[in-house]
């Protein structure tokens, strides 16, 4: 069995072609800039850890479609490609972002289903129209089924009083405003993995899931479902993110419009777009973070401390949530590279049961792994995220069970 896992953002979207006997990644890939004239492709085959790009172009992918009908070229390519025939993929896994509470398992793609979903776009505007586009233009160009595996999913579990917001009831009921969060499909995989790795059951584990990347959030998992989480609406709120701002005081977006003259589009672009590391450093990447505050760079500085001191708070209310915590797990590009990260958000935390071996802490490495000290009430783990594999592990499943 070969699934296709197609990932649509905003004006991009990932590849990756899986060998689900093996999980043997066959062949991955980026459509970067889409709508733009600096439109690029890249195309790499097995083993796609390795940096080396087999195939690039650079040139104007008008839409998502344009974009994926020609990858699907590509995965035919006598030279680039790794099948001879569109028909040897059993199964495309496609990633949704905003499934609310219509999507709270994965799901078939059929013209029902692109319907719904298409109601749902008004929640998720930027995401949910290319998803739907790579749906219709899969099912166009493939025999095979597709399914659709959604990053709001895992929070679907959130009891009321942690997905509610304290607001006028109507707008829960009128306009489904809510706590939805996301990043669910990697929450939902490195809690699994926390799981078997600690050799409880899936069903039995209690923790905290921190993914920490250029967005971040962190979850709340009590006997492997999540209780709460950090995004919420839109994953514009939680902790600090590399360009958006997280929890700040709602009436700080009025208040600006009636101080700068911004609409509410422009405030709400510059929260998403130029807030966080970036709008107090000046850089969103923590690597470059780091290497500014080598130099004494003060914004680069506080920019980090913020960035953990969210972090902190919001383990430290869970760990109020959830009241037995098993362990603390770090996921994606900060969670499971940055070791100065990782140690500063779990300083002094020795009162919780948390603290870091700091050698294995500065250990590199891809596999999952505990860098706590030995003989602390929590564990702590850094555990790779895989959400394609995920999602094509989802799909495999149902379609096994239709
Ligand atoms: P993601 O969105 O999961 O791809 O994560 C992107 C973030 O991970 C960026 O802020 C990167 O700077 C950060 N990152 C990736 N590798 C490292 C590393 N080795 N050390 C520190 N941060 C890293």
């Amino acid at each position: 069995m070969k699934v296709l896992v197609i990932n649509c953002g905003s004006s991009s979207f990932k590849y990756q072609f899986i060998n689900m006997e093996n999980r043997q990644v066959l062949c991955c890939g980026l459509v970067e800039r889409i709508g733009t004239d600096t439109g690029s492709l890249t195309h790499k085959k097995a083993p796609c850890t390795s940096d080396e790009i087999v195939f690039k172009e650079e040139r104007e992918f008008a839409t998502h479609t344009d974009g994926i009908t020609r990858v699907m070229s590509l995965l035919t390519d006598a030279e680039y490609g790794v099948i001879k025939d569109l028909s040897e993929i059993s199964a495309c896994g496609h990633r949704g972002v905003m499934g609310a509470e219509k999507f709270t398992k994965p799901t078939l793609v059929e013209p029902g289903m692109l319907a719904t979903l298409d109601d749902l776009s008004v929640l998720a505007p930027l995401h949910n129209p290319p998803t739907i586009q790579g749906m219709r233009i899969m099912s166009e160009l493939l025999p095979c089924p597709s399914v659709a595996v959604f990053d709001t999913e895992f929070h679907s579990t959130m009891p009321e009083h942690a997905y509610k917001y304290a607001l006028p009831n109507d707008l829960y009921t009128k306009y489904g405003i809510r706590r939805y969060g996301f990043h669910g499909t990697s929450h939902r995989y490195v809690a699994e993995q926390a799981a078997d790795f600690l050799g409880k059951p899936r069903d039995g584990v209690n923790l905290i899931t921190c993914h920490l990347g250029n967005g971040s959030s962190i979850s709340a998992v009590r006997d492997g479902k999540c209780v709460d989480t950090s995004m919420g609406l839109t994953p514009l709120s939680g902790v600090v993110m590399g360009t958006r701002c997280g929890d700040i005081d709602p009436a700080i977006s009025n208040y600006l419009a009636e101080r700068t003259g911004k609409t509410v589009a422009e405030i709400d672009k510059m929260f998403n777009s130029e807030s966080g590391l970036k709008g107090l450093s000046g850089m969103n990447d923590m690597r470059d973070i780091h290497a500014a505050r080598e130099k004494g760079d003060q914004g680069a500085e506080l920019a980090f401390e913020m960035f953990c001191y969210s972090i902190r708070k919001t383990i430290g209310s869970y760990y109020a949530v959830l009241g037995r915590v098993d362990a603390l797990v770090f996921t994606a590009g900060i969670g499971e590279n940055d070791d100065i990260s990782r140690a500063a958000i779990c300083k002094d935390f020795e009162s919780l049961g948390i603290a870091l071996d700091l050698e294995k802490n500065g250990q590199r490495s891809g596999e999952a792994r505990s860098i706590s000290k030995p003989g602390m009430a929590v564990d702590v783990l850094v555990i790779p995220t895989n959400e394609e594999l995920a999602i094509a592990i989802a799909t495999m499943n149902v379609l096994k069970a239709a």
